[in-house]
């Protein structure tokens, strides 16, 4: 390339970010991609928590802005570490967790993630959702999982992640093949929490919402 005669105005490659969203689904909020905004957290029995989330193939501002919200969305609330972005709507696979929301440290965020082994060894432990308020039920789980995925810039990543970390990988990555924590409880825990699950489901009709999904 030669060299600039004086006088030149060097214009910098600006990216810009597209306006059209991010294919987040039919229940895609708002603004979800492209604003500073705090989103609605669905609550089981809505249908978003059972569809297909599709895997993201574009990697631009409107990705960092999902992350961006879905972070927004956990510390304004105050009472959850993960979640998950069809909890909010958005069909894509997607994930971000913060084991210790007093720092931004420990921000982890999962695009497209994949479970590429397991351990035989597993545990169980109690667990909640932010979809499934005032409930909590005992989960057996791998206590370690490898995972491959890719960052919000789309570069791939491996991580070999242990438990209570594993745990909360585990329960977020459940949300985008459309599985809630409670699919996983045993016979007798899924059978004392139903009275809750009956309030939620009349509670989500009354809404008149779309049709729910059990
Ligand atoms: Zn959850």
């Amino acid at each position: 390339m030669g060299q600039e005669s004086p006088g030149d105005e060097v214009e910098a490659p600006v990216k810009e970010t597209p306006s059209t969203p991010l294919l987040g689904g039919p229940d895609a909020p708002e603004g979800f991609d492209s604003q500073d905004v705090e989103l609605e957290i669905l609550q089981y029995p809505h249908p978003a928590l059972r569809r297909e989330n599709a895997a993201v193939e574009e990697f631009d501002g409107r990705l960092r802005k999902l992350a961006d919200n879905l972070f927004r969305t956990l510390y304004t609330r105050g009472d959850g570490i993960g979640l998950a972005a069809p909890q909010v709507g958005v069909n894509l696979k997607v994930m971000v967790y913060n084991a210790d929301p007093s720092s931004r440290d420990g921000e982890t965020v999962f695009v497209n993630p994949r479970i590429v082994e397991i351990s035989g060894e597993t545990d169980v432990e109690k667990e909640s959702c932010l979809s499934f308020p005032r409930m909590r039920g005992p989960v057996k789980r791998p206590v370690w999982v490898r995972v491959q995925a890719v960052d919000w810039d789309g570069c791939p990543f491996e991580r070999r992640l242990s438990d209570f970390e594993a745990r909360l990988f585990q329960h977020e990555y459940d949300h985008l093949y459309g599985v809630v924590y409670i699919d996983r409880l045993a016979d007798s825990w899924r059978c004392a929490i139903q009275p809750d699950l009956n309030f939620l489901i009349e509670d989500y009709n009354r809404s008149g919402r779309e049709d729910a999904a059990i």
